[in-house]
Parts: structure tokens; C-alpha cells; sequence
């Protein structure tokens, strides 16, 4: 007979659920923690395990019982164990070749939730999409990066608008994440060489629902203290602390899988910040199977996939043949290379010696299948790297691209999920990769559709509002000052959101090159426009700093009317708010340079409508209809025209489509011709730019392939 199960109070199941990450993609669970406490919810960063550490298990047997939550918490406990156990799913039918040896997924970031701070922007993000995606289709994947602990800064505005950093601790202990074991029960440590000693590290792991994410840290007593320290920021340090942290995300990486026992069928390595992981797995082959040197290589290659994300140089990491002999010098003489052999492993002409070792090169040369994150930045990738397959004319060059997606549940907004589950088949959920399951968005009703975005127009405004104070109070401002922060922005006004990073590409200030054109339409009292802005500078960047503090200096501009504001510190949180409240979303980079962007898809499910450059995923999303583009795709050969270009094409497109559109309503002050345009958003673009749809395309294009093949074509390089 069967033992009865347990009886687990309702403190043993919200613990189990905050100790995975599955429970930040399920809107109803993260609400019932909210409801237990709101304010203390804001106050821990909407961390779980800090808020149940409040509240012990009288404490909160009390509280579920005075706000009626058991039969909902227990409901939530159910659905998590049924997730967590079912068999029937798009991976069991589709991925099953992947068994038992899963692909090992490796990046320098990962952005899950807002409360594990290590990712920094776009790339971090969608690696955590890409995880959570897997674990809802049951993709065999594990991940494999770094725990920052202090991880990217946090950003605070002062009282000039400049931008301040600060760096916080974080403490494992409060974290969804449990150091990994060994055989002999001690914390698991793996160690890589350098001419210099051994860099150690220990390695943690994160529950992604069914994914498993491993993250290694340094910060354990063999190291010296400069090492300890290696791990603790992302893309800080120098040259140096970038070759090192790539050394432990690669070398380390692998060490760490073989230690963990698992051997993986297929290596993905989403940039080329942990290319070096090919280079361990030859030296395995060659020292585990006797292998030479070039076929290890060809049959590591054979299992792996590299995904490139940019065009723009600064983000290809290279080094210098010192940093790399110090760093890879015992994996080179492992690998029986000499020196300049070696070095050519990362240059386009392995022969030139002036050329530095770039991660990129290194990731092509040891994959056989690469891709870029969109179409047009596939054709681009071409051009760019053309020269390393010298015999092969540009159309012929094997770097193919699979678009960038977002994932659903993460992004969409509660209450909109509560339209599509109307509207949509039951459990449209599980198969939101697919393109019919949204075709019945067009039955949304354009009333209803427009109270929904309302009321999440209002709770944007109502943030931002909230943070824009207590901003000002840190920096000591006026009571007057105070009291206008609370009454910026109007919900019945247009609002236009632009949030990123303040790249000099990504032109944060091409909406204002005209300042008097846009004056005007900002304050044009029949149909007035606002601006919402958010996004990190780099540390070291005081050019993006500088357009930064412009902004916020416009914020503060009396004239403009408390219609422009800036909200700091743009993290998951308030990412997640401005793609669900705004009303347009504007995204003007200089093309072709923005290789994907993810944004604007996670403001498509929200019915946000984009207004874009024909860049990145737009140019191949926009039909016309489902939003609006700025210029016609072309390129000026000067930079300054091409600028100016831009800046007039986005001018003429706000004054003659978008607010026109905007403002034009029916008797019930519905703007039917733009609701059009959100249900035609949400059912054409809503499922083609899913990270569900992304994943399902790496498996099918890459990971199968990837695992069954040693024969298909080649594209070595000698
Ligand atoms: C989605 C997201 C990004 C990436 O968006 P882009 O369109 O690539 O700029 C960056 N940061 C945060 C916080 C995000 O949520």
C-alpha cells in the first residue's frame, strides 16, 4: 500500500514554490504573494523567500485565513506539481532525440525576475526567456553562466540628472538558488589553469522550472582575494577580469557539467562570451579518446551552435596574445598547438599576426551551425564575416538566423491575460508558438480591449509617479517640486514609451533634434503627447550619460508640463510596467545596427503599438497595419543625412499618422481605427515573435541537427 502523502502546510508549499523561478511567470502566484503583503512585497523587490522569512507558519496560516487565500494557494501548489511532472508536452513529441544528454545552454547573463540581479540588459534577458521557454515545452537543456553576486549597478538619478552607480551584495541565502554537492557531500569545486595557478570556483544551481541553471562563483577561500572578487560584478573590471570570467564561464563550464555528470549532446553558446568551452571539450576528446587535434575539433563542432547577437565591433570581445598565453596557455599545450597556430584559432587570417584573438572568430570556427537573431541582421552577419570563408561569395556564407522572441507568460499583463483566455483556445498557453491558436484575438471586442490597456495605462502612470517621488526625495527637492511629480502624466493623453540602453546607435535624443517641432506637438492642447524614458548608461560612457541627464532635464522643464518623465534604474520591473502601460512604443536605432530588440514584442502583447526604425525583428513584424514605421528601410551613406533623415521620416509619422489616429473616437471615445491595430498586433506578431516559436526553431534547426549529425555539410576552416 501506498503511503499517504504528507500533509504540507501552507508555508511548506509557498517555500518549495519561491525555491523555483517557475512561480515569476505565473501572474496569479506572484499576485498572491503581493496580497499576503503589498508593502512589504515592494519593499524586498518582490522576492518571495525574503517575504516568507516574515512570516512564519502561524503567522501566515493567520493571514491566508483573514484574506481567504488556502484554496488558491493550495490550487497554485497543484498546478506547480502537475507542471513539474507532466509527460505530454512539445518536447516529449518533438525533442525526445535530445534524451538524456541535453543540450548545455552557456551565457554570460541571465535575466529571470528582477530580484536575481544577474543580467544586465537584452542579452540577459533573453537567455532567460530561452530558459523559461524550454522548461514550458520540456526542451532537455541545462544552463550554465556566472553569479555575479554584486551583479550589473543599480542606477540612481542625482539632483543635476546625472547618473550615479551602486553596487549591492546579494546573499545566496535569499536567493532561489542551493550550492551543488559533490560526491562527498563538500561543495562541488571545479578549477581551471593559468600560467599564473589554478582560479577555482564552487557552483550553484537554479530550479527554472524543469531547467536547471548552474551558475559558478569564485568567491571560495582557495582563491586569492583579487580572484574571490572575480565573479561578483557583470562586465565589470578590465580586459583581464573579462578574459578570466570568460575562462571560468567556458573552461570552467564544461569542468563543471563533467563533475555534475551530465555530458551534453549539444553545446549552444549564445555569444561568443564562452567560446572557450569548445576549446575543452576537444581537449577532452583528445585526451579522453585520443583524438588529434583537428578531429576533436571537427566533431565538437559537429554538436555545437553559436548564436552571434551584434554588429556593432564594441560588443566582440578580443584580447591580446599576452592576456591569451597567460590565460589559455596550459590549454594550449594540453591541446598540442604552438603559440601562433593557436591565436590563429581566433583570427579571421589565422596568418596575420597584427590580428587579436576575438571570442566571435573562435565561436564560428568551432561550430558548424551559427545564427543571427533576425533576418536582416543574418544578412548583415554575412557581410560582416564573409572573410572566414574565403571560397564561398556572401550569399553562400553558412550563418543563418532564427528571430528572437519573447516569452509569453512572462510579459503579458494580467489582466490581458485574462482577455486571452477568453478569446483564445483553453490552455492556448502551452502552444503559444503556434500561429492559429491566436487567430481569435480578432473576436476581442474594441471596448473592452481599450478599458483593459487603460486601466494599465493608469497603473504605469501611478508607478511612475510613485517612483519619480521618492527619487526626489533622496535628492532632497522642493515640496512644490514634490507635489508636481505626483500629478506627471495623464492617463488620457498619448504616451509614448522609449526604454534601453544609451548606446550612441540607439539615438535616445533623434526625437528631439528638433526641439521646437517637438515642443509643439508635446504641448499642443487639443491633442497633447507625452513621453515616458528609461535606460542605463554604461559606467564608463560619459556621452550616454550626457543625453541621458538632457532628458532628465527635460522632465523637469516647467514649459513641458510634467509631459516628459524619466524613470531610474531600468530593470526587469520597470521594464515590465512600461510594456504593459504605454501607449506606443518608439524604438528609433540607426540600421541596420539593432540586431533584433526584444522590447516592442513584449509591448505587442500588451497592445502597445510599436512605432520603429525598419530595424531588427520590425523589419521583418511590420505589415502596414500592426503598427507604424519611421522611414522607408533605406540607408544614407552619410551618417549625419541618414540621422536627419530619420529624425524628419519620425516627425512626419507622429504628426500625420499616430496622433491622428490616437485621438480620432467614437461616440464612446474608443479610437476604433487604433484598436484595429492592436488586435491585428497582438494576432499576427504575438506568436511569430514568442520565444516559444524561437525555441521551437532552435530545436527543430540546430539542436536536432546538432545532435544526429556528424556527416552534414562542413564549414571548417583549416
Ligand atoms: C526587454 C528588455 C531589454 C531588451 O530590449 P531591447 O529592445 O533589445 O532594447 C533590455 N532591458 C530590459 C530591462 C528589458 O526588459
Amino acid at each position: 500500500m501506498a503511503a499517504k502523502p504528507k500533509h504540507k502546510s501552507i508555508h511548506e508549499k509557498l517555500t518549495e514554490i519561491s525555491n523555483n523561478l517557475w512561480w515569476c511567470w505565473q501572474p496569479d502566484v506572484a499576485a498572491l504573494f503581493r496580497e499576503i503583503d503589498p508593502v512589504l512585497w515592494t519593499d524586498v523587490c518582490h522576492n518571495p523567500i525574503l517575504l516568507l522569512r516574515s512570516y512564519d507558519a502561524d503567522k501566515l496560516e493567520q493571514r491566508a485565513r483573514e484574506l481567504v487565500l488556502h484554496s488558491r494557494i493550495n490550487a497554485a501548489y497543484r498546478r506547480w506539481q502537475e507542471y513539474m511532472h507532466s509527460t505530454s508536452t512539445w518536447g516529449d513529441a518533438n525533442a525526445g532525440v535530445l534524451g538524456h544528454r541535453p543540450v548545455a545552454y552557456f551565457s554570460a547573463e541571465f535575466g529571470m525576475h528582477e530580484s536575481l540581479r544577474i543580467y544586465s540588459g537584452g542579452l540577459g534577458i533573453l537567455s532567460g526567456d530561452h530558459l523559461k521557454s524550454a522548461s514550458d515545452l520540456d526542451v532537455p537543456l541545462v544552463g550554465i553562466g556566472l553569479f555575479y553576486r554584486k551583479g550589473y549597478f543599480t542606477q540612481l538619478v542625482d539632483a543635476d540628472g546625472w547618473q550615479q552607480e551602486e553596487y549591492s551584495l546579494a546573499n545566496p541565502d535569499d536567493l532561489p538558488m542551493c550550492e551543488v554537492q559533490g560526491a562527498d557531500g563538500n561543495p562541488l569545486k571545479v578549477a581551471v589553469d593559468t600560467r599564473h595557478g589554478k582560479i577555482h570556483a564552487k557552483v550553484w544551481k537554479v530550479a527554472v522550472g524543469r531547467i536547471s541553471l548552474y551558475l559558478l562563483d569564485t568567491n571560495v577561500e582557495e582563491n586569492s582575494d583579487e580572484d574571490r572578487e572575480l565573479t561578483a560584478q557583470l562586465y565589470g573590471g578590465n580586459q583581464r577580469t573579462r578574459i578570466r570570467q570568460e575562462l571560468m564561464l567556458g573552461v570552467g563550464g564544461v569542468r563543471a557539467l563533467t563533475a555534475l555528470g551530465i555530458y551534453p549532446r549539444v553545446i549552444h553558446m549564445n555569444e561568443g562570451h564562452s567560446a572557450f568551452a569548445s576549446l575543452e571539450i576537444i581537449r577532452m576528446r583528445q585526451h579522453d579518446d585520443g583524438m588529434s587535434f583537428y578531429d576533436a575539433l571537427r566533431e565538437t563542432a559537429a554538436m555545437g551552435t553559436f548564436t552571434t547577437h551584434t554588429p556593432v565591433p564594441a560588443g566582440h570581445d578580443r584580447f591580446d596574445g599576452g592576456l591569451m598565453e597567460e590565460h589559455l596557455g596550459p590549454l594550449r599545450d594540453a591541446l598540442g598547438l604552438d603559440y601562433e597556430e593557436f591565436l590563429g584559432l581566433g583570427r579571421v587570417d589565422p596568418h596575420n599576426h597584427g590580428e587579436s584573438f576575438c571570442m566571435t572568430v573562435l565561436a564560428f570556427k568551432t561550430t558548424r551551425r551559427s545564427n543571427a537573431v533576425s533576418n536582416l541582421h543574418g544578412v548583415v552577419s554575412r557581410r560582416m564575416w564573409r572573410n572566414l570563408w574565403p571560397y564561398r561569395s556572401e550569399e553562400e556564407t553558412p550563418i543563418g538566423h532564427i528571430t528572437n522572441g519573447v516569452h509569453v507568460n512572462t510579459w503579458l499583463a494580467q489582466q490581458m491575460r485574462q482577455i486571452y483566455d477568453r478569446v483564445l483556445p483553453p490552455n492556448w498557453f502551452l502552444k503559444c508558438g503556434q500561429k492559429d491558436v491566436w487567430k481569435g484575438f480578432e473576436d476581442v471586442t474594441s471596448s473592452e480591449l481599450w478599458e483593459t490597456h487603460q486601466s494599465l495605462k493608469n497603473r504605469l502612470i501611478a508607478f511612475a509617479r510613485y517612483r519619480l517621488t521618492k527619487q526626489a526625495q533622496r535628492n532632497k527637492a522642493s515640496d512644490a517640486e514634490i507635489e508636481r511629480l505626483q500629478n506627471v502624466l495623464n492617463p488620457e493623453h498619448l504616451l509614448i514609451g522609449f526604454a534601453r540602453r544609451f548606446a550612441p546607435y540607439k539615438r535616445a535624443d533623434l526625437v528631439m533634434q528638433d526641439f521646437d517641432r517637438i515642443k509643439a506637438i508635446i504641448n499642443n492642447s487639443d491633442r497633447p503627447v507625452q513621453f515616458i524614458f528609461s535606460g542605463k548608461s554604461h559606467p564608463a560612457d560619459d556621452y550616454g550619460k550626457k543625453i541621458m541627464q538632457r532628458i532628465v532635464q527635460l522632465s523637469r522643464d516647467p514649459e513641458l508640463q510634467g509631459r516628459v518623465a524619466f524613470l531610474e534604474d531600468y530593470d526587469i520591473n520597470v521594464g515590465r510596467h512600461l510594456v504593459q502601460g504605454v501607449d506606443v512604443w518608439l524604438n528609433n536605432p540607426r540600421r541596420p545596427l539593432e540586431a533584433s530588440g526584444t522590447s516592442g514584442q513584449k509591448v505587442v502583447l500588451n497592445g502597445g503599438l510599436n512605432l520603429s526604425i525598419l530595424d531588427g525583428w520590425w523589419a521583418e513584424g511590420f505589415d502596414g497595419k500592426n503598427g507604424f514605421a519611421i522611414g522607408n528601410g533605406l540607408i544614407h551613406a552619410n551618417q549625419e543625412i541618414q540621422d536627419q533623415r530619420d529624425a524628419e521620416a519620425l516627425m512626419h509619422v507622429l504628426e500625420n499618422e499616430v496622433i491622428p489616429l490616437y485621438y480620432t473616437r467614437d461616440v464612446d471615445d474608443v479610437p476604433l481605427e487604433w484598436t484595429k491595430r492592436m488586435k491585428r498586433a497582438v494576432r499576427t506578431l504575438g506568436w511569430l515573435f514568442s520565444a516559444d516559436r524561437m525555441v521551437m526553431d532552435y530545436v527543430t534547426n540546430s539542436y536536432i541537427p546538432a545532435a544526429g549529425s556528424v556527416t552534414s555539410e562542413m564549414r571548417l576552416m583549416p
